[in-house]
């Protein structure tokens, strides 16, 4: 029996958590920019699953190298070695200019690591006395699920109910650099890092002010505080560089990145840092079942080709300027509606004016688009964020612009 979207809807909300509240789009295949749901209708992917699948999805490339790779070897666990994670592990430092890889699977996974990383570091190279290590993130952050990663958060919709939240963390203002270097003057000496986005994804691509991430280079310099920057949904060519840091030229100490790290393929996660402090770490205390297993680390690698191969960062520069000049064509026809329109490469976000769409929301301009055929998802009631593949085609990126303006001027 094959199974419809509304039968699929139900099952899952009958037989699964409720902790999602997805469009009403089932996907049954996908091929890089397109999805296809169970009756056929197709539709352009502007989600990429919240920035995983930069390289689109089923790349033919990544694809032959799972299965490459699966018919040889799945599993070694780190108990053993095996012949793929080394060469992951040399080539995802070199293209990114670091010493040191440690493997995780998911994106908080990789938090974790890094928070853990830094406390190690504070305590053993900058003479941080035991358990007072501070750890200090952002208003309006996002970081994952776990405990650790919500414990870093702001918003009280990922941490109420769930607590006691993980101590050592202070919070300051993303984008106020000032405010940061007062939080630093307080308490530098009991801070271990700074942890951050370059651009906060699920905040709704809030951008900070230009020359913030040199400032906080300069702060984290002169108060001896880790630079962590969690590339997780703006890394590997995203925002139209190879890192967001790459904006500003600056090199955080510490970067996490994942999502397309496994080209929407497999999760793969990975820290970077040099060997100074990513040796903080010593076998037996940290480490993961899965982490750098061989399957993942044939994705990887394949994954990273296709960014450089595809030049997806230029081709994600050059795609994110034409988009975010059709989308602010339509802000001028419709300057009550859009409130603004921003962005770098292919992570962009339109702001929506909640007064003057009456009882609409962005949820609604959503189900508009997916009536269109364009997939996106809102966030924080008013925004829309748009992050299609990076191997988006022109066509296609005009197709959803067009499709915007109909939902205002139809709907
Ligand atoms: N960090 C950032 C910046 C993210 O955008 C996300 C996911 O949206 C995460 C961490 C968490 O990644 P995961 O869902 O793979 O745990």
């Amino acid at each position: 029996v094959t199974l419809s979207t509304e039968d699929l809807i139900q099952m899952e909300h009958k037989f699964s958590a409720h902790n999602y509240h997805p469009i009403s789009v089932v996907f049954a295949k996908a091929k890089d920019v397109e999805v296809w749901d169970p009756e056929g209708s197709k539709y352009l992917d502007f989600l990429s699953a919240y920035s995983a699948v930069n390289q689109g999805h089923g790349n033919q490339k990544i694809i032959d190298a799972l299965i490459e790779q699966a018919q040889r070897l799945t599993l070694s666990s780190r108990a053993f070695h095996n012949d793929k994670f080394p060469v992951f592990a040399k080539m995802l430092t070199s293209m990114f200019g670091y010493e040191m890889m440690l493997p995780m699977n998911t994106g908080a996974e990789g938090v974790e690591t890094s928070i853990k990383l830094a406390r190690k570091w504070a305590y053993e190279k900058k003479g941080i006395s035991k358990d007072e290590a501070v750890v200090i993130s952002c208003c309006g952050c996002f970081h994952g699920r776990t405990m650790a990663a919500i414990s870093m958060s702001c918003d009280n919709e990922a941490t109420r109910g769930f607590g006691p939240l993980l101590g050592g963390q202070a919070k300051v203002d993303f984008g106020d650099a000032s405010a940061l270097e007062k939080l630093l003057q307080e308490k530098g000496d009991k801070v271990a890092a700074f942890l951050f986005e370059p651009i906060q994804g699920e905040a709704g691509v809030v951008m900070p002010p230009d020359g913030y991430l040199k400032k906080v280079r300069q702060l984290c310099t002169k108060y001896n505080v880790l630079m962590i920057a969690d590339e997780i949904q703006t890394g590997i060519a995203r925002t139209g560089r190879l890192l967001a840091c790459d904006w500003e030229d600056v090199r955080p100490d510490v970067v996490i990145l994942g999502k397309a790290l496994g080209a929407g393929v497999l999760p793969v996660s990975a820290v970077l840092a040099d060997a100074d402090i990513m040796l903080c770490i010593r076998p037996g205390e940290h480490g993961s079942t899965f982490g750098g297993n061989p399957l993942a680390s044939a994705v990887g690698i394949a994954a990273l080709e296709v960014v450089t191969e595809q030049n997806l960062s230029e081709r994600s520069d050059k795609m994110g300027q034409e988009f975010r000049e059709q989308l602010r064509g339509i802000q001028k026809d419709y300057p009550n509606l859009i409130k603004e329109v921003r962005g770098r490469g292919l992570l962009n976000a339109v702001v929506l004016n909640q007064a003057d769409l009456g009882n609409a929301t962005a949820y609604d301009v959503c189900m508009g688009l997916k009536n269109r055929g364009i997939l996106a998802k809102p966030t924080h009631g008013n925004i829309i964020r748009l992050s299609p593949p990076l191997t988006i085609k022109r066509e296609q990126v005009a197709q959803a612009s067009k499709a915007l303006r109909e939902v205002f001027e139809f709907d």
